[in-house]
């Protein structure tokens, strides 16, 4: 029994167990998400978010929220509330107050100002070109600065003149002394403050030099207590870069990095520069544009947290980059909402019917269960009339064998109602079909006891009483699997111009007239959808969140 919970654990629990086996960090667990807020969270970020509340609660530890606003010029307000919104949506609490690595400016220059006092740091007068033509290359070590050596009071001088504003953007930078001969290349006196005049959205024009990722991440790491650091696999190199700066002020316990693989999914792109170039140049509608990988967007969607939470529980934590299929992703999502959303009469693509042999003006009510996947599921009446809609490719005038929808002649059951045999049909000039003239059998009505059975079963509304909506369907996005792979072309290309389909003309059961906004259906035989933030009282509007894996022509009833 133990030997198999161990064996489940992933290696980033395995660590922390072995730490707590040991008491470090006085069995204490606490770790964070530090994003920057420089863009809208995606669906990576939420593996991300995952993995560190959910240690937190595992292990009977905190996880803290930590803001990394150390560049204002990319940073924004906007950005910071919408990574809010999104954690909480998640379903997952920091603890204490939101933290923002601006908070501790003040800290980390006093630690700057500590580490020249030491010899640790120097103030570089070259400009940023030329630092980095001195870094060399992994196999050739680098040249070191003409100002590497400048006096303990000289650097101290220029780095408090750095902070007052004597100098234009780019004009010095402060460097750690760390070792230009290393094999590796973070370790060649990499810089930790430039000067930007910049507004801040917290610190407003208190400040105008920043501390570089580096520096200031560790550092604030330390400040908060962290136990375990995790971050992605792209870090791993700066790890010794991160203990040498906690080397010069770290007494103590101290946070230890742990890099892990970070989530691709195929047929979408995860870069936040790339992401911001889509909302900019409209290529979407915005970062809540329900075919973007953010969190904003899945949820508007119609995603579930419990699906993404699901999702980033089945991947698990990898130490090798990996592509996970995006189906995946919306296989967790059907799975969710199966058991959830309600189901629902839609037909997104009407055609008219006409009972022929049903009574004028009269209704009847059908009755149906919302939900059979839910044993407590309420029911619903539904209005039935002489004037119905199916939809139009349920309808062929000419059918393949096993086509068990309808055609002059045949018939089918209308789901929860009466057998229907299509007796003709009208087209317009174009030759398409417009309506359908059919007759019901009044002794086939559904649960009125024994009846004689038909193959096809087929979802309608009544023209009498139904609602009109507008349903988006989306497509992927991207129509190359990895459109960011490709050296010679621009991800933009592989942009899928089908991505959005609108049909404005759709009918749905009157029920859903006032649906609140977020709520999930599935539409039988058609897919998930949900109820999107543009509807009115006048138009709702649905997207489709996920298709049906199966559809059921086949079953009866
Ligand atoms: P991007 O590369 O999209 O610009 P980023 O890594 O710069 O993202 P941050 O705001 O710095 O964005 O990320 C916050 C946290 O989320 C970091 O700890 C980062 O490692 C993690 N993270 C970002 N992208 C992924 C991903 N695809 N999979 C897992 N974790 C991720
Ligand atoms: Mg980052």
């Amino acid at each position: 029994m133990e030997l198999q919970n161990e064996k489940s654990l992933n290696f980033i629990e395995q660590i922390i167990e072995t730490d707590l086996e040991n008491g470090k960090n006085g069995n204490r667990v606490l770790t964070r998400f530090p994003p920057e807020p420089n863009g809208y969270l995606h669906i990576g970020h939420a593996k991300s978010i995952c993995l560190n509340f959910g240690l937190g609660i595992k292990y009977n530890g905190q996880t803290n929220l930590r803001f990394d606003d150390t560049n204002p010029v990319k940073e924004d307000e906007e950005y910071v509330d919408s990574i809010i919104e999104d954690v909480k949506w998640l379903g997952f609490n920091w603890d204490g107050e939101i933290r923002y690595a601006s908070d501790y400016f003040e800290q980390l220059y006093q630690w700057a100002v500590q580490m020249i006092k030491e010899g640790k740091a120097y103030v570089d007068d070259q400009p940023s070109e030329l630092i980095s033509q001195q870094r060399g290359t992994p196999q050739k070590p680098g040249d070191e600065s003409p100002y590497r050596n400048r006096t303990i009071e000289e650097n101290l001088d220029l780095f408090e003149q750095m902070r007052s504003g004597k100098f234009q953007n780019g004009e010095r930078v402060l460097r750690a002394k760390v070792d230009m001969a290393s094999p590796n290349m973070q370790m060649r006196d990499p810089v930790m403050y430039r000067i930007m005049h910049a507004h801040h959205h917290r610190t407003g024009d208190q400040w105008c030099i920043y501390p570089m990722y580096d520096y200031a991440h560790g550092q604030s790491d330390y400040i908060e207590n962290i136990t375990h650091s995790i971050c992605t696999l792209e870090f791993e190199n700066h790890r010794p870069l991160y203990n040498w700066f906690l080397d010069q002020v770290a007494n103590g316990d101290r946070p230890q990095q742990i890099e892990f693989a970070r989530l691709n999914l195929n047929y979408t792109v995860m870069s936040k520069r790339k992401l911001l170039e889509l909302v900019k140049d409209n290529y979407v509608n915005g970062w809540d544009d329900p075919r973007m990988p953010t969190i904003s967007g899945l949820r508007r969607r119609g995603y579930t947290p419990e699906s993404i939470r699901n999702f980033a529980d089945r991947i698990g934590v990898a130490k090798r980059d990996n592509v996970i299929e995006f189906g995946l992703l919306e296989f967790m999502v059907r799975e969710h909402l199966n058991k959830i959303a309600d189901r629902v009469m839609a037909v997104i693509n009407p055609l008219k019917i006409t009972l022929t042999n049903y009574p004028d003006g009269v209704t009847e009510d059908i009755e149906l269960v919302n939900n059979p996947e839910d044993p407590n599921s309420q029911s619903r009446k539904l209005p039935f009339s002489k004037h119905l809609f199916i939809e139009q490719d349920d309808f062929m005038i000419d059918p393949p064998k096993k086509y068990f929808r309808l055609s002059p002649g045949s018939e089918v059951r209308l789901k929860g109602a009466y057998i229907i045999r299509c007796d003709e049909y009208r087209t317009d000039e174009n030759g398409k079909v417009t309506e359908l003239l059919c007759t019901y059998d009044p002794d086939t009505r559904s649960g009125a006891g024994e009846s004689r059975k038909v193959k096809g079963t087929l979802h309608w509304v009544s023209a009498d009483h139904c609602i009109d909506a507008e349903v988006r369907l989306y497509d992927r996005l991207f129509t190359h699997e990895a459109p960011d792979s490709d050296k010679d072309h621009d991800f933009k290309e592989f942009l899928n111009p089908n991505s959005l389909q609108v049909l404005a003309n759709c009918k749905l059961e009157p029920g859903l007239k006032e649906a609140a906004i977020g709520t999930k259906f599935q539409f039988q035989r058609i897919g998930y959808f949900c109820v999107d933030k543009d509807s009115t009282a006048e138009m709702p509007v649905f997207n489709r969140t996920v298709t049906l894996k199966d559809s059921w022509s086949n079953s009866t009833n």
